[in-house]
């Protein structure tokens, strides 16, 4: 019998579905069966416009040709390579891509499979990095509250998210947390924030208590997409770049969600001309197609582990689909389709005409901040009593069925829209909204 891939399944019961409220979904699925360019398909036939980009990695919107159809090929043509002490082209070709978009001083591309394996494998090379130099005292790890480095233990040890770590023991020691940036004086700023640059120098605080010689790296997303899309305040990203560098300590950005477009340039770092010594990245690498995510790192971090000799292995750590074939044929493709529509810079384009869009959701019911930058943006709703996250679900709900995916997270609805949307999508998509909140108001 062929899989029928176009109707709801009858028996959900066997998969254990992840970040979900599964007992809630089984009872009123959200079904999706068909992706094409904005939208989605659901199992009743029903057109979804896309305000996220999938889980913000589908870029160049959905089953683009290129893309499907390089994939296609190299599945047939080498399905798999070892990744362990054997190469193949494309592997070599997709990082001399990667490196070329990247900012100044990245030069180095390590492939994994996920945004949080990009995060563990940054950490542990941090970590590696300072004893290849004989500075193996710097072992500490510091990360920032509201921050998401994925669901790795290194990731939710850096990262600053209750529920994120609250049942999951111990975790890593020797790490600490910078505040978060989100002030509430800071409320419907369009782009970057005023006020807060100076949360950086919280950072000697800590450098203080520990002495730099502890250190290891600094992690931070440099806009906080999960948590909200938690914008950096003007100077801030230059200040803790400064104080890094004075202290030998490592700058990581996490730009899982920022790579590849999100801000208007290929990377953050390039948006906000501040230029960290490693970047972690997935999603937008591939469109979401092929699970696939890397640590792009300087020479001076590279160049670290190049000694000793030869024939012996130089960092102990990949994974069993590093640099998977079919992956790099799907990034390949992806960059050549960022290229061709000139979507790494299409979100500075469009930045004004969401920025005015989504702020003209201020004032209706409940909205209590809107927050924007390239193609991404927030809408904060104040809690209902008792029940955090329950206003933002009801919304979220709602938007679904009113034909459109948005994001929540606590009771923040976030947008990021695949890097294709036109102007009359985005009307759709925040006018949908609009009526949505107007209606659960
Ligand atoms: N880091 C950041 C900044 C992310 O946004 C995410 C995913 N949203 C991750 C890491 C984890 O990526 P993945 O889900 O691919 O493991």
């Amino acid at each position: 019998m062929p899989l029928d891939r176009k109707s709801a399944p009858n028996d959900l019961r066997a998969f254990w579905m992840p970040f979900t409220a599964n007992r809630q979904f089984k009872s009123a699925p959200r079904m999706l069966v068909a992706a094409k360019d904005m939208h989605y398909t659901t199992s009743d036939g029903r057109q979804i416009l896309d305000g996220t980009a999938g889980l913000w990695c589908c870029n160049a919107g959905h089953c683009r040709p290129k893309i499907t159809e390089a994939v296609q090929a190299q599945v047939a043509e080498m399905d798999y390579a070892p990744a362990f002490q054997m190469g193949h082209p494309l592997a070599f070709e997709l990082a001399n891509r990667i490196v070329d978009i990247a900012p100044d001083g990245i030069e180095h591309v390590f492939y994994c499979n996920s945004g949080s394996e990009a995060v563990d494998t940054a950490l542990k090379i941090a970590l590696a990095y300072h004893r290849a130099r004989g500075d193996s005292a710097r072992t500490r790890l510091i990360g920032r509250e509201r921050g998401y480095h994925g669901v790795g233990f290194g990731g939710i040890s850096v990262g600053g998210i209750v529920n994120n770590r609250r049942f999951f023991g111990s975790l890593l020691t020797g790490v600490d947390h910078l505040p978060h940036t989100h002030l509430p004086e800071n409320a419907f700023t369009k782009g970057q924030p005023e006020h807060g640059a100076n949360l950086a120098d919280e950072l000697e605080r800590i450098i203080a208590l520990h002495g730099a010689e502890t250190i290891a790296a600094v992690i931070v997303e440099p806009m906080a997409g999960s948590t909200g899309v938690l914008l950096p305040p003007k100077g801030y990203l230059k200040r803790l770049r400064e104080i890094t560098q004075k202290h030998g300590i490592l700058l990581i950005f996490d730009e899982v969600i920022t790579g590849f477009g999100r801000l208007g340039s290929p990377f953050a770092a390039q948006h906000f001309d501040v230029i960290p010594d490693m970047i972690t990245c997935a999603k937008g690498l591939t469109n979401g197609v092929i699970p696939m995510g890397a640590v792009l790192t300087t020479a001076q971090i590279h160049d670290a582990f190049m000694q000793g000799p030869e024939h012996v292995i130089e960092l102990f750590h990949g994974y069993t689909y590093s640099g998977n074939p079919v992956a790099c044929a799907a990034g390949l493709a992806t960059l050549d389709t960022y290229a061709e529509d000139g979507l790494l810079t299409r979100a500075a384009d469009l930045e004004t005409y969401w920025q005015e869009a989504l702020h003209g959701l201020k004032g209706l019911p409940h909205v209590v901040d809107i927050r924007n930058m390239g193609l991404i943006g927030a809408v904060e709703l104040a809690p209902m009593e008792g029940q955090p996250g329950k206003r933002a679900f009801d919304v979220f709900v709602k938007a679904f069925e009113a034909g459109i995916m948005i994001r929540i997270t606590g009771d923040i609805i976030a947008m990021s829209p695949p890097l294709i949307i036109s102007k009359e999508q985005i009307d759709e998509l925040v006018g949908t909204l609009a009526e949505v909140l107007r209606q659960a108001g």
